[in-house]
């Protein structure tokens, strides 16, 4: 599994452990676990405020490259700009929230797997239900 793997099943919302299992019931919710491998999507409390810094990356990328867009083309004046890389600010992280866990949680277990055979650390719990949970 490479980096390529990792970012098109979190851009697909799947497991970042097998690819199949949907992460997200709904718009905000979001399934316990895998109902492919089982495999445990927080894998410790608090484990998504790492998604915050993958949707804030995102978004300073995309307002840096407005902003200097906007003021060297000149097309919009200096508060039209100004509303217009506010509205980027708010909107972006909402349109992105999904996608940010996805691709945190991927790149999670890409760097720290944890083994489809291991029920020692709650992380592939084989017997638990998918339930869900509300982000
Ligand atoms: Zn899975």
């Amino acid at each position: 599994m490479g980096y390529g793997t990792v970012i098109s099943r979190g851009l697909r919302l799947r497991c970042p452990r097998c690819g199949d299992g949907k992460m997200f019931a709904g718009s905000l919710s979001m399934h316990e676990t895998c109902d492919v491998c089982h495999y445990k999507f927080e894998r410790a409390p608090g484990y998504f405020l790492g998604s915050i810094y993958v949707n804030y990356g995102l978004t300073s990328i995309l307002v840096v490259i407005g902003y200097f867009s906007l003021f060297l083309t000149g097309i919009l004046p200096h508060s039209a700009m100004l509303w217009t890389l506010g509205a980027i600010c708010v909107l972006v992280p909402l349109i992105f929230f999904r996608y940010a866990r996805a691709l945190w949680c991927g790149f999670d277990q890409y760097w720290d797997p944890v083994p489809e055979d291991d029920e020692t650390n709650d992380h592939g719990n084989a017997t638990s239900m998918s339930s869900k949970t509300t982000a």
